[in-house]
């Protein structure tokens, strides 16, 4: 599968400390999409869900580990290997928590065994295209339009929760590549990035 980023702990994308995903590839085409670089499938990223997922169970064995979040890239363009995935990690935690450019409606009118082996085990889906102009800093989501479904009912209470109460936060990482600034960000902020990067003579990762 294509996998970008594995990135811990992610505290802005679901309650918790939560190992974060961003697996590459994605057809929407989203106008202010915060990740362009990774609509491209691209083949340096391949890696084996074998290989995903012992890097995600020795982060288990040092680490507490509340939950994954998974994104890109749309998810559902690796379908198939994202189910293999999910049926991995599900025992470190089936708090997983995912982003798709797709509607749900969209997905369940697919009628595909592994869209339907997902969706039926992890605890939400945060479903639908970025709109640029209904971003309105609502928590979890791109734009008001996403809508937030808690697919295991264990789960309502924990996200009823978190959504009441939480406000969308920044979080930066820095890794061998540069800095990844990960959450939901505030509309213009690639053409802000590309201005910062231009005015303080520094170089954008691709
Ligand atoms: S679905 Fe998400 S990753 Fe794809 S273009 Fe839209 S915002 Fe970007």
């Amino acid at each position: 599968m294509l996998v970008a980023r594995i990135l811990y702990p992610v505290e802005v994308l679901g309650p918790g400390k939560r190992i974060g995903i961003w697996m590459c590839g994605c057809k929407h085409g989203c106008e202010g999409c915060s990740n362009p670089e990774l609509w491209e499938f691209d083949d340096k990223y391949e890696i084996s869900v074998n290989d995903i997922f012992k890097i995600i169970y020795s982060l288990s064995m040092k680490y507490r580990i509340d939950g994954f979040t998974i994104t890109g890239g749309d998810p559902f363009e690796q379908v198939d290997k994202l189910s293999e995935l999910i049926e991995r990690i599900k025992a470190i935690s089936s708090d997983i928590l995912i982003y798709t450019g797709y509607t749900l409606e969209e997905l369940k009118g697919k009628n595909k065994l592994s869209i339907t082996n997902v969706l039926g085990n992890i605890a939400v889906l945060i479903d639908g295209r970025y709109i640029e102009k209904r971003n309105n800093n609502v928590l979890l989501r791109g734009s008001d339009n996403q809508k937030v479904h808690i697919l295991n009912s264990a789960y309502k209470e924990r996200y009823e929760k978190y959504l009441s109460k939480g406000a969308n936060k920044i979080q930066n990482f820095k890794t061998i590549d540069g800095i990844i600034s990960v959450g939901i960000h505030k509309p213009g902020f690639i053409k802000q990035l590309d201005d910062d990067v231009k005015k303080f003579g520094l170089q954008k990762g691709e």
